[in-house]
This record gives C-alpha cells, structure tokens and sequence, in this order.
C-alpha cells in the first residue's frame, strides 16, 4: 500500500479519507510576524488551531495537505507542537512560493550565480521529503510553486524547475498557485511537462477562480486535477459561482479531475487579529465546503458519488499514482 507522509509519519493512502486539498495552518511572513506579531508565539494560537482542526474531524474530514512553504511562513516548532493535538491528518509541503523573483538567498547562490552551484532549492527540498524539515524528523509529502499575474519570471521559472526535479528525483506530487485570469496553469503545465513530469502528478491550484470552462477543459485534457480550492474566498466570486462551474465540469465528464478546499488558516499575519480575518471573510473557515459547499453541490444536480469522488477518491489517486509511477522507473 502506498503511504504518504504526514505530521504525525508515514499513512496508508486507503487511511486519507476525505480530503481538503488546499489549505494552511499558520500563514505569515515569518519576518514580519517574528518582529511585529509576538502573539503568534503564544500557547493559545496552537490551542485555537487544534480546536479548529477538531472541529474538522468532528464533521468528518480526515485530512488537510497544508501548502505553506518558503515564502509564506513555514514554521515547523509550531507545526510540530499542533501534531499530538489534533487528530487530522496534515501533509506537510515543501517548495517555494513567489510572483516573481527567487526568494532573497538564492539570489546570488545557485547555476552561473556569484556562488557557482547546483541549484541549491533542489537539494533543499529533497531534504524536506526524505531526511525532514528543519531538524524535526517531519517530511514533506507535497511540492509547491507558484506562477501568478507577472507571469513565468525568471525567479518563477527556476522555482518551478527545481520543484520539478525534486518531484522527479522523489515522485512526491505537486501543487501549483496559478492565475487563471492569466491563463498561467497552461505555462505551468508546460515547463512541468518539459522536465518530465507527468501532468496527472499535478494539481493546478485555484483553477476554481475562473468560470471558463474553456480554459478549465484545456487544463484537465492535459491530465492535471483541477484545485476548486477557494471556497469562502466571497468577495472575487460567490460560491454559486464556484458551485455551478464544478456542477458543469461534472456534467462534461470531469469528475475525477476535481477536487475541493478553501485555501484558508487557522492564523494568518494577513489580518492583525483573528477577528478581524473572520469579520473580513466570514465563510473563509475548514467548515465551509462541509456546511455549505457540499449541500449546494447536491442542489446543483452533483451527486454524494461524485462528491465523495472530489472528497476522497481523487485525492488520493493524486497520491498513489505520483508513488506508483515513481516506484516503476
Ligand atoms: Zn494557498
């Protein structure tokens, strides 16, 4: 049986259950947080995330890959201190998160640079996913890059390459941060494509920001899951919006290239308190999909099959078959 690392080790991908696929525990910049949000360090941010993430179980979702990598405040002490504390399952993820340049230490270290190197974000992440993430033993079981509005930068580009050949030297599968406005999943999909890596190893990340079928039916032709992954996120889109888009993608005979989430945290340094996070985007919570998504789902004409198809099967084949391919090579 295939397994996936987690928070608290390695789990049988049969033990996923339903899955949220694009989600983040703690969201910050680390920098600004550690000079400027002291409160984060407080005992009670690990006790509020714990409760919300018990919350999540009581309901019955099992897992949560969180995407919070470098450029987005990955801070493992508190990761670590949160695994005894809950009993979802968090996947870990590794990789880094930019619009345009490579983050600060790789400016001048790396191919051809100043310090004259391989390039070194590859190492970094392969030792995330096989030894563990800062000296806590935790490993990642997801890679992150992003590609947004600016388009494939040359520091955008040399993330995507190095997550690519992490993905090809581990068969860790990958997620990326896309645009869809700018069409940018296509980009991703190609320089992927070009290092190897297979299409269905990937999820094009906030695909559920567009109604353009057109565009999302390109995107899915090519192998990739489609991350219907900003549920909450009310001001861009509503969720009917949201719903009757995956109702018409379900309907053209993309179900099994769909997944759900909300791309929301427990804490974030985006707001200066939690209230005022919650104030600003009420439904942006882990409960959201459950309480609201999934029955306009089912008014929508998208049966509990289907659901339980973007919720568990899909989810896990994202697992399996990036462990399946890379153990046949
Ligand atoms: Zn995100």
């Amino acid at each position: 049986m295939p397994r996936v690392e987690t928070l608290r080790g390695p789990l049988d991908t049969s033990a996923l259950g339903r899955v949220l696929i694009h989600e983040h525990v703690f969201l910050m910049d680390m920098e600004y947080t550690y000079n400027y949000r002291q409160d984060f360090f407080e005992d009670q941010t690990i006790a509020q995330a714990a409760a919300k993430l018990q919350a999540l179980k009581a309901v019955g979702i099992d897992t949560i890959i969180d995407l919070t990598v470098l450029g987005l405040g990955r801070h493992m002490p508190s990761l670590a201190k949160l695994a005894t504390r809950t009993d979802v399952n968090i996947i870990v993820s590794t990789g880094a998160y930019t619009f345009d340049d490579v983050p600060a230490p790789f400016s001048f270290y790396g191919p051809g640079l100043l310090h004259d190197a391989p390039e070194p974000m590859v190492d970094h992440f392969v030792k995330d996913i096989v030894e563990g993430i800062a000296g806590t033993g935790i490993k990642a079981g997801e890679l992150k890059c992003a590609i947004d509005e600016p388009g494939l930068t040359p520091g955008v580009e040399r993330v995507m390459r190095a997550v690519a050949r992490a993905h090809v030297m581990t068969g860790t599968p990958i997620t990326v941060h896309t645009a869809p406005k700018q069409e940018t999943g296509l980009i991703a999909q190609r320089v992927l494509a070009e290092e190897g890596v297979n299409l269905e190893d990937v999820i094009i990340g906030h695909s559920g920001d567009s109604t353009d079928i057109d565009y999302l039916m390109k995107l899915a032709d090519k192998g990739s899951i489609l991350g219907m992954d900003r549920f909450g996120i009310n001001f861009t889109m509503t969720m009917q919006e949201r719903v009757n888009t995956i109702a018409e993608m379900v309907k053209r005979g993309y179900v099994k290239q769909l997944t759900l989430s909300h791309d929301c945290a427990c804490w974030s340094d985006f707001f200066p308190t939690v209230d005022a996070y919650n104030k600003a985007l009420p439904q942006h919570n882990y409960l959201h999909v459950h309480n609201d998504v999934i029955p306009a789902l089912l008014e929508a004409g998208v049966t509990q099959a289907q659901i339980d198809t973007m919720f568990i099967d899909n989810p896990r084949r994202h697992f399996e078959a990036a462990a399946r391919r890379f153990a046949n090579k």
